[in-house]
């Protein structure tokens, strides 16, 4: 029995609080506080509908780290789960230490000014953390998060070693939208225009953004075409997986996302520096997000399905040579929407963090510090993504990918 406020009112932030309200034996209170009082008071009403459970709701700017302290000392909850932007990430490690809390998020922390996110900034806080004998999980969503867990079962149970790991996301949803993104707009479009990383032989390896493109047969979604891109997760990976040769990560985009993508950045309208517009100062990329369509809006046209998955080549743990093992989960877009209102890229990130939280307070995952996703039993974590909506299947292809 416990009590855990959620920052964020997001399409994220609304799944894992409908999910916290249908598993009151762990969430028993729930308060959500956001920028804006009025999106947690609509998360809040449809989760009155959907589960009986009550959200208490308040209005907060993560950014103030003195109002976020004073209002984590005035409802003293056990944990704090970050699901606004992660610009937001240190202001909150922050207040959390101030009032004694533990923290968890989904994103890690990157700059305003650069387009640039890294775990060096949150990774700072562990001594901090460590002697105030609080707890900090980085990176509790899908990518990051459930790709990291998947890694860590398949290290525990399938491979003595990975040789070569591949993380492959699809999203074969369709919203019926010429242009729009399915998370944070601004988030998605500095991440897919930033160059691409992956760890070769002990270092990061960059590549033009969007320079590596392969086509990929995706169950129940079909042939879609792939990018090499970098994403966060492959620094814990390299991190925890010292074994690693190669770790890649790979994300599927229609032709006709890339097209537009590719004017609005050729016209300058991804820049995130500041341009001076009718006498004051604009960010480029701050209002292209003000005019493309809210991600959140997107979920009752959105049909079709997320595919998103490892595919790990190393040494069987039984001594049979090598191996090569396919995990992955499938989420249907409508289901999701049925379930909670929104979309299955929100969901695919909300049900982790619910479960994130939960392996915190329920002591199953313990310590004192930040710690990543890697470093823990993905067991029981495994177990609650097959209770709570996201079932995985692992299978053994014949060979290693052949690119
Ligand atoms: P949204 O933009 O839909 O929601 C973000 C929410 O945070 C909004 O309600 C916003 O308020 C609120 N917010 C922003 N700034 C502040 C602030 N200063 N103080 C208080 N609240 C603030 O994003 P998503 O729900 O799609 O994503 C949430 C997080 O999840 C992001 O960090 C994203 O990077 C991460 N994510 C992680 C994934 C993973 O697999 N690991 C995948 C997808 C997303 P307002 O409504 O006023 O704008």
């Amino acid at each position: 029995m416990s009590k855990v406020l959620v920052i964020g009112a997001g399409g994220v932030g609304s799944v894992a609080v409908h999910k916290m309200a249908m598993n009151p034996g762990i969430f028993s209170e729930i308060v959500l506080a956001s920028r804006t009082v009025s999106k947690c008071d609509a998360i809040a009403e449809s989760v009155k509908q959907r589960t009986g459970q009550t959200v208490k709701t308040h209005q907060i700017d993560a950014d103030d780290v003195a109002a976020t302290t004073a209002l984590l000392k005035a409802e003293k909850p056990e944990l704090v789960v970050n699901l606004a932007l992660p610009y937001q990430d240190l202001a909150i490690m922050d207040a959390c230490l101030n009032a004694g809390v533990d923290y968890m998020d989904t994103a890690n922390y990157e700059p305003k000014d650069v387009a640039k996110f890294e775990y060096k900034w949150q990774w700072e806080y562990q001594d901090r953390f460590k002697e105030a004998g609080l707890m900090a999980l980085l990176g509790s969503g899908f990518d990051p998060g459930v790709t990291s867990v998947f890694a860590m079962w398949l290290k525990k149970h399938k491979l003595k070693t990975i040789r070569t790991l591949d993380i492959l996301d699809c999203n074969g949803g369709d919203h019926g939208q010429a242009f729009a993104t399915n998370f944070n707009p601004e988030i998605n479009i500095r991440e897919v225009t930033a160059p691409a990383r992956h760890w070769e032989n002990g270092e990061f390896v960059e590549t033009p953004a969007m320079g590596m493109k392969q086509e990929f047969d995706f169950e129940e979604v079909g042939p879609k075409n792939m990018y090499m891109m970098y994403h966060e997760e492959l620094e814990s990976l390299a991190r925890f997986v010292p074994e690693m040769e190669r770790a890649r990560f790979w994300m599927t985009f229609g032709d006709e996302y890339i097209k537009h993508l590719t004017v609005l950045q050729n016209v300058g309208m991804t820049r995130i520096d500041p341009v001076m517009y009718e006498g004051r100062e604009i960010i480029p990329l701050q209002f292209l997000k003000a005019v493309l369509p809210e991600p959140s809006s997107l979920g009752e046209t959105t049909k079709g399905k997320t595919n998103i998955g490892d595919i790990a080549t190393g040494e069987a743990l039984d001594g049979s040579g090598e191996k090569t093992f396919y995990i992955k989960n499938i989420c249907d877009h409508e289901d999701a929407y049925a379930e909670t209102g929104n979309q299955a890229v929100s969901y695919t990130t909300g049900v982790p963090a619910m479960i994130g939280a939960a392996m915190m307070l329920t002591k199953k995952w313990r310590g004192e510090g930040v710690f990543n996703m890697e470093q823990f039993d993905p067991d029981p974590f495994m177990e609650m993504l097959n209770e709570h909506g996201l079932p995985w299947t692992v299978e053994e292809l014949p060979a290693p990918l052949p690119f």
